[in-house]
């Protein structure tokens, strides 16, 4: 069995249509796609593209990583103020941030069936990567989704809530999750904590958001963002020559770990030098070192012949979709 592109069949509105005013690029998934298509080495893209599955996720699969009382505002009359809350569309005085209503022509709500939808596919990239070696699934890596809320446009936190799903149905044991995000992925490593068969690796801007959200909660409880991960890389702006050597040592770090039946990678391009997020601006990645960042990643699992699922995670503007193309070239002509 070969490498291969799973296609996103989450939330088929684009975000503005539910009046919010995040810059996601107008359509990521399809300007990958006509990249790949126009590289002739590829050959047919049935060969290295598939489509959903027909897996579902459960409540019952939420339930195994969140709070189930938060699992129940998702499916109730919660949700709009959860939405609200984790895009952040109402700003400390009450005012709309980012959102204007009167331009949405679908309510808020409908965006957590494409949330369900987009879940199921984490899913299937790790049964699919258990099955060939590599599947790079053009969507997820909602890796800000904590036990009992969602911050950073991320309601659930889909890598966990897929491992947790693998590990139930026996398929898997243990798993990595490699976040090389613009952003600490602190709701895996909050997950994750004492989690023994989860072992998290986070290379991250040093500062900024998530990080710079105090440190106590108002009930004086410690802010889960704060919680480290296995593996902690965090980058300063102006060093980004030093992002790759850095990035290999921790996975040699993370290679002393036992061995995992899975590793996920979260590969964000909001790293990338063009990448439109004003939060993003302290890492300036250029398009080579973002290709020589994930060769890196899949070089090393392939050589321990860890089954690689990776997912899109975070990248914003008209040239998020650019880092992808030759990477994904790159893994879909080797055999894994
Ligand atoms: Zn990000």
């Amino acid at each position: 069995m070969s490498a291969v592109v799973l296609r996103y069949e989450g939330t088929r509105a684009p975000i503005r249509e539910f009046g919010i005013l995040i810059p996601t690029a107008r359509n990521r998934p399809e300007q990958i796609l006509s990249a790949l298509r126009a590289n002739p080495a590829l050959g047919s893209e049935s060969d290295w593209l598939i489509g959903p599955d027909g897996s579902t996720i459960a409540r019952a699969d939420l339930e195994r990583v969140h709070d189930p009382a938060y699992v129940d505002r998702l499916f109730g009359d919660g949700l709009e103020s959860v939405l609200v809350s984790v895009f952040e569309l109402i700003d400390e005085h009450g005012a709309y941030h980012r959102y204007d209503p009167t331009i949405a022509t679908r309510p808020l709500s409908q965006m957590f069936d494409g949330t369900l939808r987009a879940l199921a596919g984490s899913y299937q990239c790790g049964r699919e990567a258990l099955r060939r070696g590599f599947c790079f699934y053009l969507g997820g890596g909602s890796h800000h989704g904590h036990y009992a809320f969602g911050h950073g446009f991320c309601v659930v936190n889909d890598s966990v809530v897929a491992i947790r799903r693998l590990q139930h149905d026996g398929e898997i044991r243990r798993a990595w999750v490699i976040d090389v995000d613009a952003h600490k992925g602190d709701g895996t490593a909050a997950l994750a904590r004492g989690d023994e068969s989860i072992i998290t690796l986070s290379v991250h801007m040093a500062h900024g958001w998530p990080l710079d959200l105090p440190e106590l909660d108002a009930d004086g409880s410690p802010h889960p963002s704060h919680i480290p991960s296995d593996i902690d890389v965090p980058v300063a702006a102006g060093e980004e020559a030093s992002y790759v050597p850095r990035l290999t040592g921790a996975l040699e770090e993370l290679s002393r770990y036992p061995r995992p039946d899975i590793a996920y990678v979260l590969a964000g391009a909001d790293p990338y030098e063009h990448d439109e997020l004003p939060s993003t601006a302290d890492l300036r990645l250029t398009l080579n070192q973002i290709y020589e960042r994930d060769v890196e990643i899949f070089d090393f699992l392939r050589r321990l012949s860890i089954p690689q699922a990776w997912l899109m995670a975070g990248g914003y503007g008209e040239r998020a979709w650019e880092p992808y193309p030759p990477f994904l070239s790159h893994a879909l002509l080797r055999k894994t």
